[in-house]
């Protein structure tokens, strides 16, 4: 129930929480009413009690709207419905396939490739994507937000070659607007730093989060800003995300996007052109299309890399270069994202 107006600044303490912030409260985490709000009953059955339990169901009820009543394979569905696939045990699908934990220099400070240091700000997301490999990550001891940013903005103090700073996940904008702003103004004191990234899903999950205090955060920052988001099926983006888009487009962040290849939701020359093309009429042009990660539980999402490569030559073959991604994977120990 949406009674109040969205506020248009960081309420005080004990004031109204902010529209977007009530929205992400509301979200859907029962699966029984999820499966009831779709009319998909049957698929009760499937649903995995501890794979829920792991990594718990949790979805906006934005998101939900944008799925497809009654289709059980819903390409939006399956990115958040726990289901009892997720309970093989598949070799080579172990907990930190990424070799995050290795890299970690310090509290959510993960600096792998020259130049850029990523910061795991929050835990947080507001949509539980099953093929996450964060699903396994330690977040409560490794959140850069905690203990006031002090331990990343020392790291980066110390760390003069580094010229771009993105906040990751969790989902960044998960964080309050103010805890961004705590964040951005002891950075702008390091003259090192030249570029500011946000990794979010949040504009295509929930967009009220593109609210006027987030705009107005944005439109103060002294760098370029980059926004990654993230979307894997053309069905995600709907009007409301597309005005959140053009809002953020409108005070010159440029967007981009990631999407990871899954089984059962993008695999196929059409959706991905499909994606491609909404995106691009949304003002974002695409970025990365990810292999997945092999954690544990995820293995019924993963596409052969032949069939991989497949896809992406049959996309360039029908698209203009610049709408067609980059068909990467993540390598412990690489100095790079690697190309397929
Ligand atoms: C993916 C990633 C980046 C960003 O890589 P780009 O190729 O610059 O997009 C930076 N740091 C870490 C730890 C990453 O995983
Ligand atoms: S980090 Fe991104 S992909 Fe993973 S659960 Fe959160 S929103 Fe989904």
């Amino acid at each position: 129930m949406i009674t109040a107006p969205a506020p248009t600044s960081q309420p005080a303490p004990g004031a109204a929480p902010a529209r977007w912030q009530q929205l992400w409260r509301e979200a859907v985490r029962d699966p029984a009413e999820l499966l009831a709000l779709l009319g998909l009953p049957e698929l009760a059955g499937r649903v995995s009690a501890s794979a829920e339990a792991q990594f718990p169901l949790r979805v906006p009820r934005g998101f939900v709207a944008r799925m497809r009543p009654g289709d059980p394979h819903d390409p939006l569905l399956r990115q958040v419905l726990p289901l009892d696939e997720e309970d093989r045990l598949v070799p080579g699908f172990g907990l930190d396939a990424v070799g995050d934990l290795a890299a970690g220099a310090g509290t959510g400070v993960i600096h792998k490739y020259e130049g850029r240091v990523l910061l795991v700000a929050t835990g947080s997301c507001a949509v539980h994507c099953r093929y996450c490999f964060r699903r396994h990550y330690p977040y409560a001891e490794q959140t850069a937000a905690a203990g006031g940013w002090r331990e990343a903005l020392d790291y980066l103090a110390g760390a003069p070659d580094v010229r771009e700073v993105l906040l990751s996940g969790g989902d960044p904008l998960s964080l309050s607007t103010a805890k961004l702003a705590e964040f951005t103004r002891e950075l702008a004191k390091l003259p090192h730093i030249r570029r500011l990234r946000l990794h979010t899903r949040l504009p295509v999950v929930l967009p009220e989060r593109v609210d006027a205090e987030l705009m107005a955060w944005l439109g103060g920052l002294p760098w370029p800003v980059l926004m990654v988001v993230h979307a894997n099926h053309g069905n995600e983006i709907d009007p409301g995300v597309a005005a959140a888009l053009a809002r953020l487009r409108g005070a010159g962040v440029h967007l981009l996007n990631q999407a990871v290849l899954l089984r059962g939701v993008n695999d196929g020359v059409e959706a991905l052109a499909d994606l491609s093309a909404r995106l691009f009429e949304a003002g974002v042009l695409p970025y990365y299309l990810h292999q997945l990660d092999r954690v544990a539980g995820t293995a019924h999402f993963e596409v052969p890399d032949e069939q991989a490569r497949a896809l992406v030559a049959a996309l360039a073959a029908r698209l203009p270069g610049y709408l067609v991604p980059r068909l990467v994977r993540e390598e412990p120990g690489a100095p790079s994202k690697t190309p397929l």
